[in-house]
C-alpha cells in the first residue's frame, strides 16, 4: 500500500486533488467559497460535480450521498446512483452542479420537534464546501447541512456553523481594537480524545442489553475490574493492535489526523485521539471515526462500545474536546504571548472564556445532556455535572495580582500592568492533575472535559456563542472607550472579581466540592437530563442564542423536544429490555437451577436420609427468595412504564423516567446481579462482565 504519506487523503477530495481536477477560474471560484463564504454560481458547481463524480469513479464509487447529522446523534445518508440512461441503451455516469449543491432526502422520519409537521416532510440538504466530500464504501459522501424548507435548522451542523460565525465576528472586533488588521477570520478548532471499548462479537451477540441498548443493564461485579490501574498506557494485546492498525489506515485514507493511541483506565477500554483542526471539519471527522472504528471492529470479529457507560462500576467513555480559538493568520488566541500587549490580548480572550462559562454553565452541561452520560457525570470517574474552571495554580495567581493590583508572587515579584508587563512564564499543566475538572486549561487550549464518547462534537454551538456574547460585551464597551488601556484594565479586572467563582482547581470528585460550589458559590448543579434541558428555553440563553442568530426560538424549542425525546425513549427501551431479560432468561435461568439443585438434594437423601443438604436447603432458599424478588420488581418496573401515559408533556414524562422508572431499573438490578454470584456459571445465559471485560486477547 505504499507509505503513509502516499495514502493518506486517497479517499479525499481535498484541495490537492481540486487543483488537479479543476481548471483554474474554477479553482479560484470555489476557494473563495471555501474560505470567504462566497456564493457559488451554478456554472462552478456544475464543473465541480463533474471533476467529483470522474475522481469517485476512478476510485471505484458508484454512488454518491448527502451526508449530513439529524438530530438523531448518527450521520445519514441516502445514497444515489450516478448512473444515467443512454440512448443507446447502455448508461452513462452522471452528477450535476444542482445535484451536489442541494438534495431533497425524504426526511419526514427525522425528529424535527414539531418543526416540520409530516405532511411537508420535505426538508432539504445543502453542501458545505468547507468540509471536503470522501468515499466511503463505493459512495462519494458529500457532508451537507440539513434544513426545514422554512430554512429551519434540523442538524447539528448548521448551528455549529452559525456560532463559529458569530464567535469570528465578535472575535474579530476584539482584534481590531488592538490593531490586527490582516486577520480575515477566527476560527475554533477541537482535536477530541475518543474513548471506547472493544469486546468479542461472539459475547456481545449473546448480551440482548448490548444489543438493544449498547450497554449492560446487568452484571455482578468481576473479580477483577480496573482497581489494579494496570491497563492504563499498558501494552497493547495482538488483537486490538491489528484492529488499531486498520482503523489507523481507514481515516488515514479519508484525511482524518489520526496520531495518539492507548489503552484506557478501564479494561478493554482503549483511547484514540487525531490532530487537532477546524470544528466543523473535526465534527465530521469525529463522526465519521465513530462509524468507522464500528465498521473496522466488525472486520476482526469485534465490537467497538461507544456508550457513555457500558459497564456499572467500571469507568465509563467520554470525548475530551480540546478547544482553542486561532486566526487564519496563524496566531492561537489562547496562548499567551511573547509582548505586554500579546499578553493583554491574550487575556481579554482567556477573561471572556471565563466569564462565558460562567454566564452560560446551564449551557454547557446542556450541551453534553443525553441519557447516557447521565451516568458519568458526577459518578467519581468524569467530572462532576457542576460546570467550574480549573486554570492552575500559577495562571490562577496571576489574576489574582491583576484583580487586587499587588504584585505577582512569581519566580520574580512583578506588579501585573497590563500592557506594560510580559505575563510571567507558567507552567503549562501536562499532568492529570486537572482530570477531574470539566473545563480545564492546559496552557494555550481548554479541555472541555465533560463530553460522553457518543456525543458529536458539535455540542461546542454553546460554548462557542457563549464566547462569542463576552466578545460582543467587551467590543461594545471598549469600542466606545476614550482611553482603552484603561478600559481594557477595568474590565479584566471587572471580569475576575464578578467571575472569579467558576475557578476551581481543587478535586472535582470531593463531595465536599460540590457542596462549596452549590451552597457558598452558587454554582449549577444540574444532574440528569430532565433536570438541566427545560433551561434551555429561559430567557437568558434564548436571548443569548437568537441575538448571535445561532438558533431561532422555534428551534431552540424543537432541540428542547427532541432532546428530551431521546432520553425518555432510550430509558424506556432500557427498561423493557430489562424486563424482557429477566422475565424469559434470567428467572428461568435461576429456576432451572434450583430444581436441579434441589434434585441433587433429594437424590443424595435418597441414597442416605440422615444427610441434613445444608449447603443445598440454603441455596435454594436464597435462589427462591431472590426470584421472588426479581418477579416483583419486575412488576414494579412494568407498574412505573405504564404510569408514564399519565404525563402530560414530554416534560413530565422526563421527569417520571428520572424519579420512578431509573429507580426501579436499579431496584431490579440487584437480585438479578446477585443471583447471578450464586448461580452455577452454565445454567448463566450471558457472558459475565469477566468475559466480556477480559474476552479480547
Ligand atoms: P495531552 O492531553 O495528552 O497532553 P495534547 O493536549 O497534546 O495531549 O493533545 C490532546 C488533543 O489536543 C489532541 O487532539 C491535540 O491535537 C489537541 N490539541 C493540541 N493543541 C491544540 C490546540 N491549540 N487547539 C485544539 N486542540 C489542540
Ligand atoms: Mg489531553
Amino acid at each position: 500500500m505504499g507509505t503513509v504519506s502516499d495514502y493518506f487523503g486517497s479517499l479525499v477530495f481535498d484541495d490537492r486533488v481540486m487543483k488537479a481536477t479543476l481548471s483554474a477560474p474554477v479553482y479560484q471560484s470555489l476557494k473563495k467559497t471555501i474560505d470567504e463564504g462566497a456564493k457559488l454560481d451554478i456554472s462552478v458547481a456544475n464543473a465541480v460535480a463533474t471533476a467529483m463524480k470522474d475522481w469517485a469513479v476512478a476510485h471505484g464509487a458508484t454512488h454518491y450521498t448527502h451526508w449530513f447529522q439529524p438530530l438523531t446523534g448518527i450521520t445519514a445518508e441516502k445514497h444515489d446512483s450516478f448512473i444515467s440512461p443512454s440512448p443507446d441503451g447502455g448508461v452513462v455516469m452522471e452528477f450535476s452542479g444542482k445535484e451536489l449543491i442541494k438534495g431533497e432526502p425524504d426526511a419526514s422520519s427525522f425528529p424535527s420537534g414539531g418543526l416540520r409537521a409530516t405532511f411537508e416532510a420535505r426538508g432539504y440538504t445543502a453542501w458545505d464546501p468547507t468540509s471536503y466530500a470522501f468515499i466511503k464504501d463505493k459512495t462519494l459522501c458529500i457532508p451537507t447541512a440539513f434544513c426545514s424548507y422554512g430554512g429551519e435548522a434540523l442538524d447539528k451542523k448548521t448551528p455549529l456553523l452559525r456560532s463559529m460565525e458569530a464567535l469570528n465576528k465578535q472575535a474579530l472586533r476584539i482584534l481590531r481594537l488592538f490593531g490586527n488588521d490582516n486577520v480575515k477570520c477566527v476560527r475554533t478548532s477541537v482535536g477530541p480524545e475518543q474513548e471506547y471499548f472493544l469486546i468479542t462479537k461472539e459475547m456481545y451477540d449473546r448480551r440482548p442489553d448490548l444489543r438493544f441498548t449498547g450497554r449492560t443493564l446487568f452484571g455482578a461485579k468481576p473479580p477483577k475490574g480496573q482497581e489494579m490501574d494496570d491497563h492504563y498506557f499498558g501494552v497493547v494485546k495482538p488483537r486490538v493492535a491489528a484492529y488499531m492498525a486498520e482503523l489507523n489506515d481507514e481515516l488515514w485514507k479519508r484525511g482524518i489526523l489520526a496520531k495518539t493511541e492507548h489503552n484506557e483506565v478501564a479494561p478493554a477500554q482503549h483511547e484514540l485521539a487525531p490532530i487537532y483542526t477546524t470544528t466543523n471539519i473535526a465534527t465530521d471527522h469525529n463522526q465519521l471515526t465513530m462509524e468507522l472504528m464500528q465498521k473496522v471492529a466488525a472486520k476482526h470479529g469485534l465490537v467497538c462500545l461507544l456508550h457513555e457507560k457500558p459497564f456499572a462500576g467500571v469507568n465509563g467513555s467520554g470525548k475530551h474536546n480540546n478547544w482553542s480559538i486561532a486566526t487564519d493568520t496563524g496566531v492561537n488566541l489562547l496562548s499567551p504571548g511573547e509582548t505586554p500587549y500579546e499578553n493583554a490580548q491574550f487575556l481579554l480572550f482567556l477573561c471572556a472564556v471565563i466569564k462565558a462559562v460562567d454566564d452560560y454553565q446551564d449551557l454547557l452541561r446542556i450541551a453534553v445532556a443525553t441519557a447516557g452520560n447521565d451516568h458519568r457525570l458526577g459518578a467519581n470517574e468524569a467530572p462532576p455535572a457542576v460546570v467550574s474552571i480549573f486554570l492552575g495554580d500559577e495562571l490562577s495567581a496571576v489574576l489574582e495580582a491583576i484583580e487586587n493590583d499587588t504584585p505577582y508572587q512569581g519566580a520574580e515579584k512583578t506588579q501585573m500592568k497590563l500592557g506594560v508587563n510580559v505575563l510571567p512564564k507558567f507552567n503549562r499543566d501536562t499532568t492529570d492533575r486537572n482530570r477531574t475538572s470539566p473545563f480545564a486549561f492546559t496552557g494555550n487550549k481548554f479541555e472541555f472535559r465533560m463530553l460522553g464518547s457518543s456525543n458529536s462534537i458539535a455540542c461546542d454551538i454553546m460554548l462557542n456563542s457563549a464566547v462569542a456574547e463576552s466578545l460582543k460585551i467587551y467590543a461594545d464597551r471598549l469600542e466606545k472607550a476614550e482611553d482603552f488601556e484603561t478600559a481594557l484594565h477595568d474590565m479584566i479586572c471587572k471580569t475576575i472579581r464578578d467571575h472569579k467563582r467558576i475557578i476551581f482547581n481543587g478535586n472535582g470528585y470531593d463531595d465536599t466540592w460540590i457542596r462549596e460550589a452549590t451552597e457558598k458559590r452558587g454554582l449549577l448543579n444540574y444532574r440528569t437530563t430532565p433536570d438541566c434541558i427545560p433551561h434551555v428555553l429561559d430567557k437568558k440563553n434564548v436571548n443569548m442564542l437568537t441575538s448571535h442568530g445561532v438558533f431561532s426560538e422555534a428551534e431552540l424549542r424543537s432541540r428542547y423536544e427532541i432532546t428530551l425525546e431521546n432520553y425518555c425513549k432510550t430509558v424506556v427501551i432500557e427498561a423493557n429490555t430489562m424486563v424482557d431479560m429477566a422475565r424469559t432468561q434470567i428467572a428461568p435461568a435461576v429456576e432451572a437451577y434450583t430444581m436441579d439443585v434441589a434434585k441433587a438434594a433429594a437424590a443424595k437423601k435418597a441414597v442416605a436420609p440422615s444427610l441434613a443438604c445444608t449447603y443445598e436447603t440454603e441455596l435454594i432458599q436464597k435462589l427462591s427468595a431472590l426470584t421472588d424478588s426479581i418477579a416483583m420488581k419486575v412488576e414494579e418496573l412494568q407498574d412505573a412504564l405504564l404510569e408514564l401515559q399519565k404525563a402530560e408533556d414530554i416534560g413530565a414524562e422526563s421527569e417520571a423516567i428520572r424519579d420512578r422508572v431509573l429507580p426501579k431499573m436499579g431496584e431490579l438490578r440487584l437480585p438479578c446481579d446477585e443471583a447471578e454470584t450464586l448461580t452455577a456459571k452454565s445454567y448463566w445465559p450471558y457472558p459475565s462482565y469477566g468475559d466480556l471485560l477480559f474476552g479480547v486477547k
